[in-house]
């Protein structure tokens, strides 16, 4: 049993999130290369605390497969800080489990299934964010919150509609399109900005 639980930081400072909520679906263009239907509500699923890792894996069981997600972290009003994640999924098993109508948590909720950058503070609400994932080098994931079905505030707001949101918890807002298969030494780096600038990015490199 693994009883040690990996923060997440948010400024250096080390926090443990009460849950991480996921938005599904909500990129059309990923809608769109995983052949699903664009969702009538906003698609929710959750990644508890013990899903946070800082091992990058290939493997689980089965192979992996990346989203790298804008993930805004909760405070006491809306959202305070960003960070890049990454969303891993056990993609057979997903479509398993899809296809017969069961719950995904055995291929989104397994520990090892959540990285994260550095949150930082969210100082301008005003402009939309962007997030860039390069693997090897190559640009494989780009997108902003522009390009979001549900964007932040929409998203804070249907959640609220059934959902608190506590001090820290996280939300993982979705993946644009250009997910795949992690491989063992890939080089994952992620960025998050806003108007051009890097507000904080990860590096990771696969196992
Ligand atoms: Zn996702």
């Amino acid at each position: 049993m693994n009883l040690r639980t990996t923060p997440v930081l948010i400024h250096d400072q080390p926090v443990v999130p009460g849950k991480i909520v996921c938005v599904g679906r909500n990129y059309v263009a990923h809608i769109k290369e995983l052949n699903n239907e664009e969702p009538a509500q906003m698609v929710v699923f959750m990644k508890p605390a013990s899903a946070v890792t800082e091992t990058l894996h290939a493997c689980l069981g089965e192979p992996l497969h990346y989203e790298a997600e804008i993930c805004l972290m909760s405070g006491e009003k809306g959202f305070k800080a960003v960070a890049v994640g990454l969303d891993l999924t056990k993609r057979d098993l997903q479509s398993e489990l899809k296809q017969k109508g069961l719950p995904w948590e055995r291929a989104k909720a397994f520990d090892g299934s959540a990285l994260f950058s550095e949150f930082v503070n969210l100082q301008d609400s005003s402009q939309p964010l962007e997030i860039k994932l390069l693997v090897n080098g190559e640009i494989r994931q780009q997108g902003s919150s522009r390009m979001m079905l549900y964007p932040p505030d929409n998203i804070l707001a249907e959640l609220n509609s059934f959902i608190s949101l506590q001090e820290n918890d996280i939300v993982m807002t979705g993946t644009p399109s250009g997910v795949g298969q992690v491989n063992p030494g890939d080089h994952f780096s992620g960025q998050i900005l806003q108007q051009g600038k890097v507000l904080t990015q990860a590096d990771w490199s696969a196992v």
